[in-house]
C-alpha cells in the first residue's frame, strides 16, 4: 500500500507531462502547416507578377510589340517588378519579425514624430489619391525599433489612404492615456465589415482583392503591424463600420524611467 500511495503522485506527474507533450507536438504541427501555407501563398503571389513581366517581356523581345507601345509595356513590367519588390520585402519584415531578429527595442521612439515622418514620406501617394494626411497630439514615447515602428505606421497611415476615397481624410492622434502612450490612425474610407475585423490581420487575407492589387497591396501589411505591435509590448484593435471609415487603436505599455523623455526619432 505504502508502494501505491508513493507511486500516485508519480504517475500523476507522469500523466500531466504526457499531456504537455502533446499539447507540445500539436502546436508544433500548427506551426509547421502555417509555414507551408504561407511558403506556398508567397509562391503563388510571386508567380502572378513574374508571369505578367515574363508574358510582356517575351512580346517585345519577339518585336511583337508596336514600337509606339514600348513605353507602355515597358511600364506595366516597372509595375509588376515594384508589386514584387513589395512582397520581397514584406516576407523578409516577416520573417525577422518571426525570428525575432529584428534588433534590441533599446530606442525612446517619438511616436509622434515617426507619425509625421510617415506621413511626409506618403505625401504624393495621398496627393494622388486626393486624400489628406493630418497628425494630432503631442509626443509619446515607447522602448523601440525605429526601423518597426515606422513600418507599422507606415502600413497603417498607408492603408487608410488606400482604402479611402477622394477627398476623404486619414487622422493619426497619438497620445498618453494612464497606461501608456496610444496611437489612432483612423480614416474616412471603405471601412471593413465587422465578420472580417479579426481576419484582416491574417497573412495574405484581403477583404477587396482587386483593390489590394491595383494599388500596390500585398495582403502582408496588417499582419506585420500587429507582429510589430506586440513586439512592443502592444495591444491593437479595430473599429470600422462598412461605408464610413476606419479605426486602428494601438496601445503601449508606459516607457520605464532611462530613456524617457530621449527621442531617437527627433534625435532630441
Ligand atoms: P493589403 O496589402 O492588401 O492592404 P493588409 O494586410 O494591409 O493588406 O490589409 C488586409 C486587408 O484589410 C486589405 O486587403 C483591405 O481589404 C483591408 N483593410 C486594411 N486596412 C483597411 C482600411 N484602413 N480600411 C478598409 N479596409 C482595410
Amino acid at each position: 500500500n505504502e508502494i501505491y500511495e508513493e507511486m500516485d503522485p508519480l504517475l500523476e506527474r507522469i500523466d500531466e507531462q504526457q499531456r504537455m507533450l502533446k499539447q507540445q507536438t500539436r502546436e508544433i504541427a500548427r506551426a509547421e502547416t502555417m509555414r507551408r501555407d504561407f511558403s506556398s501563398n508567397v509562391s503563388h503571389e510571386m508567380k502572378t507578377p513574374l508571369q505578367v513581366i515574363s508574358g510582356y517581356a517575351e512580346l517585345m523581345k519577339n518585336g511583337l510589340v508596336d514600337p509606339e507601345d514600348n513605353r507602355k509595356f515597358a511600364g506595366l513590367i516597372y509595375e509588376e517588378a515594384q508589386a514584387m519588390r513589395s512582397l520581397i520585402n514584406d516576407v523578409l519584415i516577416l520573417s525577422r519579425l518571426d525570428e525575432a531578429a529584428v534588433g534590441d527595442r533599446d530606442q525612446a521612439i517619438d511616436l509622434y514624430a515617426v507619425a509625421q515622418s510617415v506621413a511626409n514620406r506618403l505625401v504624393s501617394f495621398s496627393d494622388a489619391e486626393g486624400v489628406s494626411v493630418v497628425i494630432e497630439g503631442e509626443s509619446a514615447c515607447i522602448a523601440g525599433t525605429d526601423t518597426l515602428v515606422e513600418e507599422m505606421l507606415y502600413n497603417l497611415i498607408e492603408n487608410g489612404i488606400r482604402y479611402n476615397h477622394e477627398g476623404g481624410s486619414v487622422t493619426v492622434k497619438v497620445g498618453n492615456d494612464g497606461a501608456g502612450p496610444i496611437v489612432r490612425v483612423s480614416d474616412t474610407g471603405v471601412g471593413i465589415p465587422e465578420e472580417m475585423h479579426d481576419k484582416v490581420f491574417e497573412r495574405f487575407f484581403r477583404v477587396d482583392k482587386s483593390r489590394s492589387k491595383e494599388t500596390g497591396g500585398t495582403g502582408l501589411g496588417l499582419a506585420i503591424v500587429k507582429h510589430a505591435v506586440m513586439y512592443h509590448g502592444g495591444s491593437i484593435e479595430v473599429k470600422s463600420k462598412l461605408g464610413e471609415g476606419t479605426s486602428f487603436i494601438l496601445r503601449f505599455p508606459e516607457m520605464d524611467g532611462g530613456a524617457r523623455g530621449r527621442s531617437a526619432a527627433t534625435g532630441r
